[in-house]
């Protein structure tokens, strides 16, 4: 009995190892079978998850790239940039670089054009080297009024012969004032030179552009010298080595007569000697505009001083009555109709 029983039990233990082993085997079989489930499974969804993820990345990146709002391109008829000043640029971030380097990215296409050089007048256009050497110089703006365009340099005039007549020092002047100039020198001057028995060799200039207001009177209107159309000329040389001083009571009458008419004849504005009391010593020439075309030649051609000043009593001569002597106590009366004799003498020389 007892042998029974313990064969009974160790017939159960085996049948449930049995059972036990029976049962693992089978999980065993069945994990297999879902990791090949699985690896099959896999083979086909991993290119869709990267698909999805891809597709999700360009969703987010890209996509969203494309929406992040970008400066609009500057307009071509903008102005010009204003540079910083120079502590606004010491004192700005290194930061702002990258979308400054952005919004002037398209700056090939959109820079404003430099301003082009204006075109020359019909006035620098005419004045060639054949008539004068008068290099255009940059115009000047200000201060107040003053300055002009189209300005030049007058150096000297060409002759028709060739000769360079030097204007010293050179004459900043509008180049239409230059022209003038010009024109005058290589016809009139040459006429009244040729009458000399030579021809022009030099201009003494004066006075040219000058920021100045009429005579140098402080608060005066603005000068036509600080407009740059104005010239002023003391003496004309020849090449005869003779120095024509235009306002010299000692030269020819009528030599400063030809100059007076000449210039009268072709500037707005000429004031000599007895204009005023500024030009005793210069002759001023200028193109002025005015109103109906008004023009003005003051210059009064004075003759030569006399050898005696006319207010000096002449000598008494000899025919004369003897004067009255003084005498007694009404000397001092005789002395008052010695002077009044004296005076009615002298009378007829004023
Ligand atoms: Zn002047």
């Amino acid at each position: 009995m007892g042998l029974r029983l313990a064969a009974y039990r160790a017939g159960y233990r085996l049948a449930a190892t049995t059972s036990r082993l029976s049962v693992n085997f089978i999980a065993v079989r069945e994990f297999r079978n879902r990791a090949a489930s699985l690896r099959r499974c896999g083979k086909t969804i991993l290119p869709l998850l990267v698909a999805a993820g891809l597709l999700l990345f360009w969703a987010t990146g890209v996509g969203a790239a494309d929406r992040v709002p970008l400066p609009r391109p500057r307009p071509v008829e903008a102005p010009a940039r204003a540079a910083p000043p120079a502590d606004a640029i010491v004192s700005e971030p290194a930061e702002p670089a990258e979308p400054e380097a952005a919004e002037t990215a398209p700056a090939p296409a959109l820079a404003a054009p430099a301003p082009a050089a204006p075109a020359p007048s019909a006035c620098r256009l005419a004045l060639t080297e054949a008539l004068a050497i008068a290099p255009s110089v940059p115009p000047i703006h200000g201060p107040g009024a003053c300055g002009g365009e189209d300005l030049v340099r007058l150096e000297a005039v060409v002759l028709p012969d060739g000769r360079h007549v030097p204007v010293k020092p050179a004459a900043t002047l509008r180049c239409a004032m230059a022209r003038e100039v010009a024109d005058w020198v290589r016809t009139d001057l040459v006429a009244l030179a040729k009458g000399l028995g030579s021809v022009p060799a030099g201009i003494d200039n004066f006075d040219a552009y000058e920021c100045r207001g009429r005579n140098r009177v402080v608060g005066a209107m603005l000068s036509e010298h600080g407009k740059a159309n104005a010239l002023d000329v003391r003496a004309v040389a020849l090449a005869s080595g003779k120095v024509v001083s235009l306002t010299d009571r000692t030269e020819p009458r009528a030599v400063r007569e030809a100059v007076l008419r000449s210039v009268c004849a072709r500037f707005a504005t000429v004031l000599g000697p007895g204009s005023d009391w500024y030009h005793e010593d210069h002759v001023h020439f200028d193109l002025a505009e005015r109103r109906g075309g008004m023009r003005i030649c003051h210059w009064d051609v004075y003759d030569p001083l006399p050898a005696v000043a006319p207010l000096l009593p002449a000598a008494r001569p000899p025919e004369a009555p003897p004067r009255i002597a003084a005498h007694g106590p009404g000397g001092a009366a005789a002395d008052g109709e010695e002077a009044a004799e004296e005076e009615a003498g002298a009378a007829p020389q004023q």
